[in-house]
């Protein structure tokens, strides 16, 4: 079947992500969606085991959302948030502060997760300024972690992977170190706060699972030490959950699993059940009060133009519905037994280094990949939507996927790597 028009005459004019485009094999054509499954304009079906960079929680097009959705379309699209407000935002506000745990109260909405990272920068290093704190300006994050494309979160992701060479000396520069997860690396952790810690005003970590930066986990005990050592030298604990919330990783939010409290939490990705972009950063009192003064200056200097969009809003709370109507955190559990099952008889195969599993995640990593592009050629060809990066290949479906689907995509990882 011939490429349709709008693809031949369009595609010159894009610019895809991440992608040499000078080598970089031609897109697939997207034409509808429906559950896990994405159709192609040439009539082929794939089978999504990504659900859309792990955004469509509830597969796509789910009927409620989509009702939801239009209702709020008829009713008002858009309307600015400063001086304004409207019932999808408070309403949004008011139940993911309810979720959240402690006293995580206040919202500040934008429209990327990297703009809710930046703000959560922001909110830790003015939050500073704001008590009349000097030199506590820097942030300290993890080697694997991932945080968003802007310059400030690239600076807080994993050097090699944020390509910090590049940019050197555009980006400023923060301390990046090993997670604190065994006796040496807690250690080495301790004695760098011992003598750092007075010039970093936060500790910013993705909680559980580092997601972009190769699918690596960690236990709820690395939080709880994070939680620690950042009373201990009163440092601020910003949860990164872009990725992780939302039922990721088999509870609400992963901060859960290590019943600790951040100070700050981003949220975005699966905040609207993969409908629309949309993201929050949240604070707990203590930092909210200390931007509560007489001085104007003391106010969040921040305000994307289309923050708090009420379409967004009414997707996600129509995407919580979801949560609490339907048997999503079930759901999960069950998935991450059928991908235990289905993706260990990987580990025997040649060239795999490890196969875990948490929650809703999967993953199958291999010494190396030399060609991922090809590998993803492949499971095209066996009517998979998987995307290997770095060393690894990795599921993170849709809550609501079948067994037959899900079946269909461990068969095709086994396969391919099989082969
Ligand atoms: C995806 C992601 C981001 C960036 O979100 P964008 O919407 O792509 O800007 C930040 N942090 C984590 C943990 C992510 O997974």
């Amino acid at each position: 079947m011939p490429d349709p028009d709008w693809y031949t005459s369009g595609l010159p004019h894009i610019w895809l992500p991440y992608s040499q485009m000078k080598i970089a094999p031609p897109p697939l054509a997207a034409c509808s969606t429906q559950g896990s499954q994405i159709e192609l304009e040439d009539g082929r079906t794939l089978t999504d085991g990504v659900a859309a960079w792990w955004t469509a929680c509830h597969g796509y097009n789910h009927p409620h959302i989509r009702a939801c959705a239009e209702q709020q379309l008829a009713r008002m699209p858009h309307v600015m948030f400063g001086g304004m407000v409207h019932e999808p935002a408070l309403r949004l506000a008011s139940r993911l502060t309810a979720l959240l745990p402690g006293d995580l109260d206040h919202v500040f909405y934008t429209d990327s997760g990297s703009v809710a990272v930046e703000v959560a920068l922001k909110m830790a290093i003015q939050y500073r300024i704001n008590r009349g704190e000097t030199g506590r300006t820097r942030l300290l994050s993890f080697k694997g972690g991932y945080h968003g494309d802007t310059l400030a979160t690239m600076a807080i992701c994993d050097p090699e992977e944020g390509m910090h060479h590049l940019f050197a000396g555009v980006m400023p520069s923060q301390y990046v170190v090993d997670l604190p997860r065994d006796a040496s690396s807690i250690a080495a952790f301790e004695a760098f706060l011992a003598t750092h810690a007075d010039t970093i005003t936060a500790i910013v970590v993705e909680p559980l699972i580092q997601g972009a930066g190769g699918m690596l986990f960690h236990s709820p005990d690395v939080l709880r030490t994070l939680r620690r050592a950042a009373d201990k030298y009163g440092l601020l604990l910003i949860l990164d959950e872009i990725f992780t919330g939302f039922g990721r990783t088999g509870s609400m939010f992963a901060c859960d699993q290590a019943d600790i409290v951040p100070d700050i939490i981003t949220l975005s990705k699966a905040l609207t059940g993969g409908t629309v972009a949309l993201a929050a950063t949240v604070a707990r009192r203590h930092i909210y009060e200390t931007f509560l003064s007489d001085n104007p200056e003391h106010a969040l200097m921040h305000g994307p133009t289309f923050m708090a969009n009420p379409f967004a809003c009414a997707c996600a709370n129509a995407s919580l519905d979801l949560f609490e109507n339907e048997p999503r955190l079930e759901q999960v559990a069950a998935l991450e037994t059928a991908l235990r099952e289905q993706l260990e008889p990987c580990r025997k195969l040649p060239g795999v280094r490890d196969v875990r599993v948490m929650g809703a995640t999967g993953v199958v990593e291999m010494e190396k990949i030399d060609d991922p592009a090809t590998l993803r050629t492949r499971f095209i060809a066996e009517g998979a939507w998987i995307r290997p990066f770095r060393n690894i290949v990795y599921l993170t479906p849709a809550f609501t996927i079948t067994n037959d689907e899900l079946r269909r995509l461990t068969d095709a990882i086994h396969r391919v790597l099989s082969a």
